[in-house]
């Protein structure tokens, strides 16, 4: 089914990824974590859907996507930040396995960090037990909405960028030294969601610290 979204608010939220806010039909529902394909209703891109998560709750009156913009792949992100307020955008229903399973570890490359938005907002809500956010970008400008991981009293989040940089932020990657001094527990939730390289790499160095692989949420093809 399709579900047609008329577009009330953008914003920048880092150099290159804006929020869209959106109305939300009666009939949209869904689970925190997942995608829809959106596509925009202008000349030449009706039939050029992608996949884009929700970051709002599923329990919101509106509908939010965070939204990396990509102007050298001349695709569809290239045009989010033309978009303007009542401009239409096509939804299909809801998918994808990133859904909530708990609290956890959450880790994050990019705008790998869009489905742990909405989970995080819902866990936060339901006043669920602290979870553990671990992500990575290559510049401080580059962390999606870093003031609200600081504000979220159940998140208890470890910034990684490519050099060194402010004193909350760690320089380096997602490697093994830093999930073993980061991670004190191995049966539980491990959410990981990002660039295809960084997920494999990630979720294989999990394995090797003793991580059961049916504790790993994820989803191909990012
Ligand atoms: C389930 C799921 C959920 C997602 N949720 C989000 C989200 O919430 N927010 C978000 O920002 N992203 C999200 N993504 C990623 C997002 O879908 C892609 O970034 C988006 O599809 C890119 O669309 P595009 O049209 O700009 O470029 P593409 O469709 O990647 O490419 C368009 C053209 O650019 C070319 N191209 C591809 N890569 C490059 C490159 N590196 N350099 C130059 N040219 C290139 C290709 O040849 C292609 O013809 C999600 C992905 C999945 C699978």
């Amino acid at each position: 089914m399709t579900h047609m979204l008329t577009l009330q608010e953008i914003e920048t939220v880092t150099p290159d990824t804006y929020r869209l806010t959106f109305n939300r039909p009666a009939d949209f529902e869904f689970e925190a974590g997942q995608a829809t394909e959106l596509s925009i209703q202008k000349t030449g891109l009706k039939d050029e859907g992608r996949p884009f998560t929700m970051t709002s709750r599923p329990t919101d009156k509106h509908l939010e996507f965070v939204i990396k913009s990509y102007p050298d792949h001349n695709g569809v992100t290239a045009e989010i930040p033309k978009l303007g307020m009542t401009d239409q955008v096509a939804a299909t229903d809801p998918f994808g396995a990133i859904t909530d399973h708990g609290p956890g570890v959450f880790i994050a490359g990019g705008a790998g960090v869009t489905p742990f938005i909405s989970i995080l907002r819902k866990q936060q809500q339901e006043g669920e037990a602290q979870a553990q956010l671990i992500f990575a970008n290559k510049t401080e400008d580059d962390i999606i909405l870093k003031d609200m991981w600081h504000s979220m009293p159940n998140v208890a989040e470890t910034f990684v960028v490519d050099e060194p940089g402010g004193s909350d932020l760690r320089t380096g990657q997602i490697d093994k030294s830093l999930l073993q001094e980061l991670i004190t527990e191995t049966a539980q939730p491990f959410y990981i969601c990002g660039p295809g390289g960084m997920v494999d790499d990630v979720r294989k160095t999990l394995g090797s610290m003793g991580v059961d692989d049916q504790q790993i949420i994820t989803e191909d093809g990012w």
